[in-house]
């Protein structure tokens, strides 16, 4: 394990990665995200992606939810474009026909029959950048053989409970951290182990986060980072760029959300009103 070089990720390691935003842009040149996820009495974490994908600066937005979650969508954010599954209540056939950058697959996801089914059949045909969180993690955990279906550089989100259905038990943090590293190399994936010191994984790389605090452990912070994260890939940043920068920017926003709520009253909604703040921090 000791062959990995750790680095830490302040202000100026992610400002080096920084894309300004050029004048004459318009909102395609920001990239289209797409985020797949949703099921009956759980849309809410697909608004919560979406939104964040927007507040991270896509382009354009569109949410693929179940029938359910139609008015939903439409309602709590008009910014986003919604298509819809031919079933009511779980995502059963994942079916488009528009091209986004990239695809934020799993939140709010739930793990129906139909559903591990639809991801099989998408998976098999998929070309499209992958950011995969939650269910659409544990789907992939209980059908290990979907993994090999992913397209390279994949980014995936596990909290500490979906990281171990996926790479199995550890003993103490460096064999956590030596299985996880091994799991990227055989999958070409990056890996985000997420935590009060969250630390990105990608082959020999290990990524230590600096922002970040405990108010974050409310319900839906996760769905923010997955947002984020699948919107800065929709602008033209790297798999790995995104992936670091993203963790930065979620863990910022939420800090500079707490000077005026405490913990307790953090929200993943207040961590994504802080995204702006926290972008306006870098400079
Ligand atoms: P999830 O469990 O999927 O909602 O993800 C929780 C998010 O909040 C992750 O981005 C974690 O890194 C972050 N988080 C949770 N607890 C803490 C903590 N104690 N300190 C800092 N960040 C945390
Ligand atoms: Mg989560």
């Amino acid at each position: 394990e000791l062959e990995t070089e750790y680095r830490l990720i302040g202000k100026n390691e992610v400002l080096s990665h920084y894309l300004p935003r050029e004048k004459f842009a318009h909102k395609g040149t920001y990239g289209h995200s797409l985020i797949i996820g949703g099921s009956y009495g759980k849309i809410g974490a697909v608004v919560l992606s979406a939104k964040a994908a927007l507040h991270s600066g896509s382009g354009l937005v569109t949410a693929y939810v179940p029938e359910c979650g139609y008015t939903i969508l439409q309602t709590a954010l008009p910014e986003a474009m919604v298509v819809v599954d031919v079933d009511k209540k779980n995502i059963s056939n994942i079916d488009f026909d528009i091209s986004p950058k990239v695809i934020g697959l799993g939140v709010g996801l739930g793990k129906a029959a139909s559903t591990v089914k639809a991801l099989s059949d998408f998976l098999s045909e998929n070309k499209i950048p992958l950011v995969i969180d939650a269910d659409g993690l544990n789907i992939l955990s209980e059908n290990q053989a979907l993994l090999k279906k992913m397209p390279a550089k994949t980014i995936l989100t596990p909290h500490p409970k979906e990281l171990e259905r996926l790479i199995g038990k550890w003993e103490n943090d460096f064999d956590k951290l030596k299985k996880a590293k091994d799991f990227s190399k055989k999958y070409d994936c990056i890996i985000v182990i997420k935590g009060a010191h969250t630390i990105t994984l990608y082959g020999e790389k290990g990524y230590v986060n600096t922002t970040g605090n405990p108010g974050m452990a409310t319900a839906g912070s996760g769905d923010v980072l997955t947002g984020i994260i699948t919107g800065l890939v929709a602008q033209g940043y790297e798999p790995l760029e995104a992936t670091i920068f993203g963790v930065y920017l979620h863990g910022k926003a939420a800090d500079l959300t707490v000077e005026n709520t405490g913990y307790q009253a953090l929200t993943a909604t207040g961590i994504i009103d802080g995204i702006g703040e926290a972008y306006l921090d870098l400079f």
